[in-house]
């Protein structure tokens, strides 16, 4: 039976104003799962009305209240952990255990820090000389939250959580290519009762639902994580009415390996920060710099590795690699696999279509794929291609790692794998990347600010970074004398 998604306007679950529908395939097969709402400006502005409704009373509770709000709703997608995570590796077409184990869990964690990340960020103040000097920080109003395909409900939440912790109301947008686990957190919010209007879900397509979004004078901020191509787009669109915006946008991050690595368990790491989750993380390392010594064995490492990945249905608990997550995005990467070819790149394995046999048979499906000889200004060096494919590439000392992984004109991620601290921090220093991880890969403390430099993005999210950019802040100044 297909199932057919709501849009949670105020207190209603209900369907697009338009009544029309939008088809919902699974990408390990390539079939019509579901229908989401093809909602449009009116469904905004109906979104917008119960938000604006619902403001005075939610920004008015005390911080702690609202974070039980969300403590409730974190207890709630917790006691249906499973459920979700079928229903993302469904959707999405990821390996269940990557939902099960990281993605679900970590939308409970989402909730439940920035409820505790609230209650300590109400106000500050200073007794100066002449008297009392404090800083409030109060919510926008009613706040635009729109998130993309490759992490669902994991980054639904990591905007949501902050602006509803910080008093906002929130319009949110998820994906239409993976709307289901937005809608079933809709349907928990409304099970437990939340209040109505606090948090809207308008579900529907980018140039429609987005777009009304954005240019919705109601609507005090945006909060996006997507494509640098409609990043752009919002920005300008914001820049006209000074709307405040923060934007999470791609990357074509650099792994650079110098010789003396730590080898142990080295080529696991590789492999997986190349392809985890297909490569559709905008954190994955698609550019592996290798020293040149240990270039060779570092490369028939990594390629006998990455032949023996499991490709499969996403639901078997024993797949290492399920499928891209839409035709588009299949026909995208294979074309990019084509481009490097035409390049003059070599493919060391994968570069097809690889349907496993069976239910996923007409999945859309792409091998793991290694290429080198690729220079590194190269369209496929350059651009971000957001799949399972690697390019690999020599390089002679610290300054030739550097120019080549600052090539390109994103900056969200790096990695650098060394034994030398010094190394290790000096290349650290001069890399052009919002988020360095050495040794390690994928690491992250909710603490921490995230975000890209570049063509990656605008602002930080995470921590005090996503309080501030969901608050003003108002400085009060009184004469004690
Ligand atoms: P996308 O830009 O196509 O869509 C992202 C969201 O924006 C979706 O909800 C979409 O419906 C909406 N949208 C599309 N057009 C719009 C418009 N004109 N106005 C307003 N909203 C619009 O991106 P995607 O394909 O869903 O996601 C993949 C991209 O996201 C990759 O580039 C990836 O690097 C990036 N990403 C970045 C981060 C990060 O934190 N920097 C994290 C995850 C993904």
């Amino acid at each position: 039976m297909t199932l057919r998604l709501t849009q949670l306007i105020g207190a209603h679950a209900r369907p697009a104003k338009s009544e029309g529908w939008l088809d919902v395939h699974e990408p390990a097969t390539g079939a019509r799962y579901a229908l989401c709402p093809d909602g449009d400006a009116d469904d905004v502005a109906a979104a917008v009305e119960a938000a604006q409704a619902a403001f005075p009373a939610w920004s008015a509770l005390p911080t702690s209240e609202r974070a039980h709000w969300l403590h409730r709703l974190a207890d709630a997608l917790q006691s249906k952990l499973e459920d979700f995570a079928q229903a993302e590796s469904r959707d999405a077409g990821k390996p269940l255990p990557l939902a099960r184990e990281v993605e679900i869990p970590r939308a409970v964690a989402n909730l439940r820090f920035f409820a505790a990340a609230a209650t300590q960020f109400a106000s500050e103040s200073h007794h100066g000389q002449a008297g009392l000097n404090y800083t409030l920080r109060q919510p926008l109003g009613v706040v635009g939250c729109i998130s993309p395909w490759n992490l669902p409900l994991y980054l639904f939440t990591w905007k949501i959580a902050p602006a509803l912790a910080a008093g906002n109301c929130v319009v949110a947008k998820p994906s239409e290519v993976t709307p289901v686990t937005a809608w079933m957190l809709g349907e928990l919010a409304r099970d437990i009762g939340f209040p109505p209007g606090v948090l809207n879900i308008v579900q529907g397509l980018g140039p429609k639902v987005g777009q009304a979004l954005v240019d919705h004078p109601g609507i005090k901020a945006i909060s996006f994580t997507g494509s640098t191509a409609v990043g752009l787009r919002i920005a300008a669109t914001c820049a006209a009415s000074l709307k405040k915006v923060s934007l999470e946008l791609g990357g074509k991050n650099p792994t650079l390996v110098f010789a003396d690595a730590p080898r142990t368990g080295l080529i696991d790491q590789l492999a997986r920060s190349a392809f985890q989750n297909s490569g559709q993380i905008c954190l994955c390392g698609s550019r592996l710099l290798i020293e040149r010594s240990a270039y060779a064995d570092i490369r028939d490492e990594l390629v006998a590795r990455v032949k023996h990945l499991r490709l499969g249905d996403p639901l078997d608990a024993a797949t290492q690699q399920g499928p891209l997550v839409s035709q588009a995005h299949y026909d995208k990467v294979l074309g990019h696999i084509e481009l490097a070819r035409a390049e003059g790149g070599s493919v060391l394995c994968g570069g097809h279509a690889a349907p496993p046999a069976g239910r996923c048979e007409n999945g859309w499906f792409v091998a793991p794929t290694v290429i080198e000889n690729l220079g590194p200004y190269t369209r496929t060096n350059t651009e971000e291609i957001f799949g399972p494919v690697v390019t690999l590439q020599p390089f002679d000392d610290e300054d030739e790692a550097l120019a080549f992984a600052n090539a390109t004109p994103y900056g969200l991620a790096a990695s650098i794998w060394t034994s030398d601290l010094r190394r290790a921090h000096r290349v650290a220093e001069r890399l052009e990347a919002g988020i360095v991880w050495v040794n390690t890969w994928l690491e992250r403390d909710l603490r921490t600010p995230f975000g890209g430099m570049k063509q990656s993005g605008l602002g930080r999210e995470g921590g005090l970074d996503a309080m501030r950019f969901f608050t003003d802040s108002k400085n009060i100044c009184i004469n004690l004398g």
